[in-house]
């Protein structure tokens, strides 16, 4: 934080983006409603410029409503202007207010950092994370190449989180072995695992309101239907119910993917964690406090932590670290247009795509191994061109921003940037997905099978992508043993032929 912080007495602007929206930390926290103003821009060219979906349309501006009336209730002056982009709805602001200097948090993408210098917006350090970008590269600095796990154990002996003294709470740094847990499928006569059920949050007048302007963009997916809170109270509630419901076996499940449930039990405090409406701290403080509780075992309170204080900050540091430049990389050179089946989940007759599609078109949401293993997978299998594949993305899912969509779609999904972030690419045949999902059963394809009619086509792309990439994995030691698996199979022209065949019905939306 600045000391001189407004150290004149004089009005300051404190300029507000839809993913800012907290009174605890960044400029806001520090504004005095007495003397301060707040701006907020809703930019027209933000919203027209793409196909968003209608859930994330209304999760942006209803949460910001709800943001704009608390801060007028707190008693200060708000400007909500709606123009035609924030550069133009920031000068409206100046010519209203001649002379008075804006600040604002530092934004969380490259471009908008960008724009606000050249726009001469002072920005205040961006304490929405638990490790600066500057820290991070300190990290960094120590590292051949940026692992993950050993960023995530410097988080704990820094953050001292689950130590003891120098050590990992029950001697383990990660439980990750036994958090693979299939869905459990229960035998004959048996009751069925029972999932937890999700909140709904009732929508209010504020939320009605902003039902109805939804309809003035263009969108795609379903409408808005209280799966999101749209208040800081409804994302303490949403983590109190996580803590309370879902903690417990959030280790043990946290990779599978059954087909009678949404949630498993993934937290859904992603979008609120990304607008500033909770606090990563807040929430690892939350499920620490109900580990000390008793009942929640070790393996799924470090599972947890390790997604909060590894992972997220993790790869913040990773958007960085590198520069603007590297959403731009295509080491993989994949060209091919977005599949139809991604914004149309009946143009595929695969039964794990169709569902997942289907619940991004539903809720804007779908946990951590289908966007990894199934989503960003088949697009890496296929050639989809990572920006469009990153653009698609960013308008479908509700906890989408740019800091957390690059890494994870160009460096852990795509693999595009040739290995700089992840050792090897996350590619997978239909065995993987069959083993981790309940998806198989009823679908037309079999996962066992690479050729003829039925062969599943993740199983027959996997193959075919290995192949047709031979020459770049073949000096990485990570990936020696699926290159083994390559040579041994006996029908490799008969798989580049049903590869060939696959994609031709991909491209068309008819497999
Ligand atoms: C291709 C791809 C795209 C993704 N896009 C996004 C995105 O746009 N926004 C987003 O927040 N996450 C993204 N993720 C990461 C992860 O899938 C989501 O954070 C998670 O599914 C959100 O659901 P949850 O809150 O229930 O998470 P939980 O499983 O309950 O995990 C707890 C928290 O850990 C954090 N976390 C875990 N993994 C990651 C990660 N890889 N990157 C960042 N944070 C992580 C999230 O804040 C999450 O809320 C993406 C992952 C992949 C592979
Ligand atoms: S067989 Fe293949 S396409 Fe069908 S559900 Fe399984 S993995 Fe998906």
């Amino acid at each position: 934080m600045h000391d001189d912080y407004n150290m004149t007495g004089s009005p300051n602007a404190v300029l507000v983006t839809f993913d800012q929206l907290s009174l605890t930390h960044g400029a806001l926290a520090m504004a005095d409603p007495k003397r301060d103003h707040v701006l907020m821009v809703e930019s027209h060219s933000m919203f027209e410029k793409r196909n968003w979906h209608a859930q994330r349309i209304f999760f942006f501006l209803s949460t910001t409503a709800h943001f704009v009336e608390e801060l007028r209730g707190r008693g200060f002056t708000v400007a909500y202007i709606r123009a035609a982009s924030l550069t133009q709805g920031i000068n409206e602001f100046r010519q209203a207010n001649p002379g008075m200097p804006i600040r604002t948090t530092t934004p969380t993408s490259h471009a908008m950092c960008s724009l606000m210098i050249k726009l001469g917006i002072e920005l205040t350090p961006n304490n929405l994370f638990l490790t600066s970008p500057e820290e991070f590269t300190q990290w960094a600095k120590g590292y051949k190449s940026l692992t993950m796990e050993y960023f995530y154990r410097w988080q704990r002996k820094r953050l001292n989180i689950l130590m003891d003294g120098d050590s990992p709470v029950g001697d383990q740094w990660n439980f990750d072995a036994d958090n693979r847990l299939p869905p459990p499928r229960p035998k004959k006569g048996q009751p069925p695992h029972l999932w937890p059920e999700p909140l709904y949050f009732e929508p209010d007048a504020i939320d009605r309101e902003v039902l109805l302007r939804v309809s003035e963009f263009q969108t795609w997916g379903g409408t808005p239907d209280g799966t999101w809170a749209t208040t800081r109270s409804g994302a303490l509630r949403a983590l109190e119910h996580f803590v309370t419901h879902s903690l417990a076996d959030f280790g043990p499940y946290e990779d599978a993917m059954p087909t009678d449930t949404w949630t498993v039990n993934h937290s859904l405090l992603s979008p609120y964690l990304n607008v500033g409406l909770l606090h990563p701290e807040e929430v690892v403080h939350a499920a620490l406090t109900r580990y000390e509780q008793g009942g929640i075992p070790l393996s799924s309170i470090e599972g947890f932590v390790r997604q909060v204080i590894g992972w997220r900050e993790y790869i913040n540091g990773v958007y960085w670290f590198f520069d603007s430049e590297y959403r731009n990389n295509n080491r993989l050179n994949a060209h091919r247009k977005l599949l139809p089946l991604f914004t149309d989940s009946s143009q595929t007759h695969m039964n794990c795509m169709r569902e997942v599609v289907a619940d991004v078109e539903k809720r804007a949401w779908t946990h951590h191994i289908p966007r990894l293993m199934l989503l960003a997978n088949l697009a890496l299998l296929t050639d989809v061109e990572p920006e469009k594949m990153l653009d698609w993305m960013r308008t479908s899912f509700i906890d989408a921003a740019d800091w957390v969509m690059v890494p994870n779609v160009i460096g852990m999904g795509m693999y595009a940037d040739g290995g700089q972030m992840m050792t090897k690419p996350y590619a997978a045949g239909g065995a993987y997905i069959s083993r981790m999902s309940n998806y198989c059963g009823p679908c037309k394809y079999d996962p066992k099978k690479r050729t003829g009619a039925d062969a599943c086509p993740f199983t027959t792309l996997y193959w075919d992508f290995l192949d047709r990439h031979r020459d770049q994995f073949a000096g990485n030691h990570r990936m020696g043993q699926q290159i083994r698996g390559l040579d041994r199979l006996s029908d490799l022209p008969e798989v580049r032929a049903r590869a060939q065949e696959v994609l031709t019905a991909l491209d068309r939306g008819m497999m």
